[in-house]
């Protein structure tokens, strides 16, 4: 059974106050929460049921999140993320970036050593952040899981209605997390990095530079039409076909060519479901033949994933009975294709 609106109310009252009051000696704690919400849209549903996280999966979204915080910020130092030593996370990774050419795919790949990255993480994970992550002040308030008496089990068990109530508000948690993170780290780096910098776009921002590689693939894919309008393309822009405002959803199916035009028209929109349905259609032709393509640019792939985050951004926006875009100025509403299309 999904929760009622008040036991919702109540949830987000909590997510306010851990994120409010609670002591935050590292960001370990935002990342925790900031994974939890993202594995709730990857791998959870919308029936209200409890929901079961493996810590390893908890530490690959670590990994994603610290790969890019932990580059030089500026081109010069590393950001702190802990008031004392630098969290382990965060050691892990600049010992083993310069090995992989900065390319966290290609750290993926190497799957052996990848694994035992991901168990290491993970294991500080339990021991220190999924054991106090639900402590305000002197005050425990466990509404997410059992608070662990020791070091937390290998995998943790969401409440029933958490793992809903993550998806059904994760822009707004989102968003609450990037803030509170933001500001943490520019309290703890003031010194270099003043007040001014574009801290966020830094931390959280869409990865721009490593999309240029796909031009030529999906050019050819697409014939050299634009994905949106079918127009010939001159300049071409590689769009998030799911919004990457909506959620970071850099893995390659994911992306589609398109006009300047059409790209910013469609803004930080859901594409309509006639463009959707072209979109599922690719996939299911091309899919895997894109992910070879992928592979071989170095670029994280995941159909299935994929897929699955597009089935739950349109389940939100027919929940909010959101409007999506077509072409230009032109809005449409859900019809509800988009059930089948994402099955
Ligand atoms: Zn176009």
């Amino acid at each position: 059974m999904p929760p009622s609106p008040e036991e919702q109310v109540q949830f987000l009252l909590k997510v306010q106050r851990l994120l409010g009051e609670g002591l935050f000696s590292a960001t370990y704690k935002y990342a925790l929460l900031m994974a939890l919400a993202d594995l709730s849209v990857e791998i959870g549903d919308d029936s209200g049921s409890s929901l079961d996280i493996d810590a390893e999966r908890i530490a690959e979204k670590f990994i994603e999140y610290y790969w890019r915080q932990t580059l030089p910020f500026l081109g010069s130092v590393v950001l702190r993320q802990n008031a004392g030593k630098a969290p382990v996370v965060v050691r892990l990774l600049l010992q083993i970036r310069n090995k992989y050419g900065d390319s966290l795919a290609s750290a993926q790949r190497d799957s052996i050593a990848w694994r035992a990255l991901a168990r290491q993480i993970a294991a500080n994970i339990r021991a220190m952040p999924l054991r106090y992550l639900q402590n305000v002040g002197r005050e425990r308030i466990p509404f997410l899981y059992d608070p662990p008496q020791g070091i937390a089990p290998k995998t943790i068990r969401l409440y029933p209605g958490v793992a809903f109530c993550l998806r059904r508000f994760h822009g707004l948690i989102a968003e609450l997390v990037q803030a509170g993170w933001t500001k943490w780290v520019r309290q703890q780096n003031l010194s270099f990095i003043g007040e001014s910098a574009d801290l966020h776009e830094f931390l959280f921002g869409a990865t721009r530079a490593t999309l240029l590689p796909l031009q030529v693939p999906l050019r050819e894919l697409q014939r050299n039409l634009c994905f949106y309008c079918q127009k010939p393309l001159r300049q071409a822009d590689v769009d998030h076909f799911v919004p990457w405002a909506l959620y970071p959803l850099d893995l390659g199916h994911n992306f589609v060519l398109a006009h300047k035009e059409c790209n910013s028209a469609k803004r930080d929109l859901l594409a309509s479901e006639e463009h959707l349905s072209t979109w599922v259609e690719r996939n299911r032709s091309h899919g895997e033949e894109l992910g070879n393509e992928f592979d071989r640019l170095g670029v994280i792939h995941n159909l299935g994933s994929t897929t699955r985050i597009a089935h739950w951004a349109y389940s939100s926006a027919s929940v909010a009975s959101g409007l999506t875009w077509q072409a230009r100025e032109t809005l449409v509403p859900l019809r509800g294709e988009w059930l089948m299309l994402l099955h």
